[in-house]
């Protein structure tokens, strides 16, 4: 913190009054994986089955947030850290709010994910959506792999930059053997059991 200076305000209006008004509890389901998993797929299906059944529900995608809120960082290890921590504690923002937050990004390491699982506390679910390189790579979907392999990529996860697969994640979904309807019908029950009031 660079400010001594700072008094917080406390709202009146508290978690529970929101989440009793809502029909459900806010918290935030962290998507991590490699690029190719699954991440942003998954996240679109569960945010739109989600909606449809009455859930507060937003997606915070990799991708979008670099064009905006992290459009100043790129993918070096400090980027990496200061995009996880501000995404972090937007995800905070949001459960506080009342969201079903599903956050969708590679945050490949550890450390970074803890700090976005402490601005949230007891209401921050990992999930692990397992794919392992060789499938990421025959799925390419956004040709990015070809280009990392081709040097044309710097630091690129699974290539030329680490991914610290998580050692306790609250869920993990195996996106190699199973459809994406099969995944989405696991994270729909495992938000069904852990919002509930
Ligand atoms: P990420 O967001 O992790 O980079 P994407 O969702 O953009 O990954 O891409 C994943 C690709 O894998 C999509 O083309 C998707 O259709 C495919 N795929 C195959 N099986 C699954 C599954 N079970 N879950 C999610 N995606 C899957």
């Amino acid at each position: 913190m660079k400010s001594t200076n700072i008094f917080e305000t406390h709202s009146r209006v508290t978690k529970e009054l929101r989440a009793e008004r809502i029909g459900h509890k806010g918290g935030v389901l962290w998507l991590t994986g490699l690029s190719g998993a699954g991440k942003s797929t998954l996240a679109t299906e569960l945010e739109h089955r989600l909606f449809h059944s009455g859930y507060n529900v937003y997606v915070l995608d990799g991708d979008n947030v670099r064009h905006g809120l992290s459009s100043n960082l790129a993918f070096s290890p400090e980027d990496r850290a200061e995009n996880i921590r501000r995404v972090g504690e937007v995800c905070g923002l949001f459960a506080d709010a009342g969201f079903v937050t599903i956050a969708a990004f590679i945050s490949p390491y550890r450390d970074d994910r803890t700090v976005a699982r402490q601005a949230s506390g007891d209401s921050f679910h990992e999930v692990f959506v397992n794919a392992d390189l060789a499938t990421c790579e025959a799925r390419d979907t956004k040709g990015l792999y070809k280009r990392a392999r081709q040097g044309e990529i710097a630091e690129f996860t699974g290539i030329s930059a680490p991914y610290e697969e998580p050692l306790n994640a609250e869920l993990q979904v195996d996106t190699m053997n199973r459809t994406v309807g099969s995944c989405i019908d696991t994270l729909e029950d495992y938000v069904g059991k852990n919002f509930k009031l």
